[in-house]
């Protein structure tokens, strides 16, 4: 379940576990130019005139908490505005996995519907309806390696509670199992899965199909409770992953489909605002933000990083 994050479309869920040594390596030189204070801190704030000390250094400009906070939140909305990714009319399901990616596209779209909503509140015709946000989590906890079913039941408590604490707005949660799809009557899909798994001789093909899965469950969320778009929290570093692989596995030809903002080659529309964020920047929000966060849900998705 730890990488579910990305909902299929971005990265495999080992794609940052599955990184060689020496990717380890310069990831952690990047993290170390992105750090909180350290080396950094003796710089001030490129942006604003506060003076206070940069956190994060991105293309070589210090910049403070807030005002890297702006930056990447100035990212997402572009991607989402500029791409007519979410239109008022539209219900977005954001599928959700407690990791660094998902995390910070749910706090975005809602700061984004927020605003909508006060202007909506303040404008005299109210002619534009607000968006609708949905929140999908996809337990594949019975996919690969069984986790302890009170520790999925915590972290769906959890995913509720984030949730539920961001108002105005109220967002529908839906939680689904991967073993869902596998159930006809009153068999046991988790395990059927598991055997349909243990099939799949290699991991690339265990990942692929894990990842078609979990698309296509979260298409049937969407089509039963009437979204118009999917969105992933899939980012740059998840995507450099997917890209590689699918270079190797020899599906070029689909693959500039695989990374566009707006994917429409599904029933319900699969959208990407983060697609050009690093994961070590979500990271790093995060790590600013972490008083929000609940820390054993990062633990949960420690191996979840590019997503
Ligand atoms: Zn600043």
């Amino acid at each position: 379940m730890a990488s579910s994050a990305c909902g299929g479309a971005g990265c495999g869920p080992h794609c940052s576990s599955s990184a060689g040594a020496g990717e380890d390596a310069s990831a952690e030189e990047r993290l170390g130019r992105l750090s909180v204070s350290g080396a950094a801190s003796s710089i001030a704030c490129g942006k604003c005139d506060g003076g206070g000390a940069a956190v994060a250094v991105p293309g070589g400009i210090g910049m403070c908490g807030e005002c890297f906070r702006a930056h990447l939140f100035g990212k997402f909305k572009l991607a989402v505005t500029g791409n007519a990714m979410v239109r008022p009319t539209d219900a977005v399901l954001l599928a959700f996995s407690g990791g660094p990616a998902s995390r910070v596209a749910l706090q975005f779209i809602h700061e984004m519907q927020a605003k909508a909503i006060q202007s909506w509140e303040t404008s005299n015709s109210q002619a534009l309806p607000v968006f609708v946000v949905g929140v999908a989590f996809v337990d594949e906890s019975g996919a690969l390696s069984p986790k302890p079913k009170h520790e999925v039941e915590r972290a769906v408590e959890d995913i509720r509670s984030i949730v539920s604490s961001l108002s105005p707005g109220e967002k529908a949660v839906h939680i689904a199992s991967l073993g869902d799809m596998f159930t006809s009557g009153s068999e046991d899909g988790v395990g059927k899965l598991r055997e349909v798994v243990a099939m799949i001789g290699d991991e690339t093909g265990r990942d692929d199909f894990l990842q078609r899965s979990r698309m296509l469950l979260l298409q049937k969320i969407a089509l039963e409770n009437g979204y118009t778009k999917i969105m992933l929290g899939s980012c740059a570093s998840g995507i450099a992953c997917h890209v590689l692989s699918a270079t190797v596995k020899g599906h070029g030809y689909s693959l500039p489909a695989d990374v566009q903002y707006v994917d429409t080659r599904w029933d319900v529309p699969v959208v990407l605002p983060l697609r050009d964020v690093l994961s070590q920047e979500l990271i790093l929000l995060c790590e600013l933000d972490r008083d929000q966060i609940e820390d054993y849900l990062l633990e949960l998705e420690d191996d979840d990083v590019g997503k």
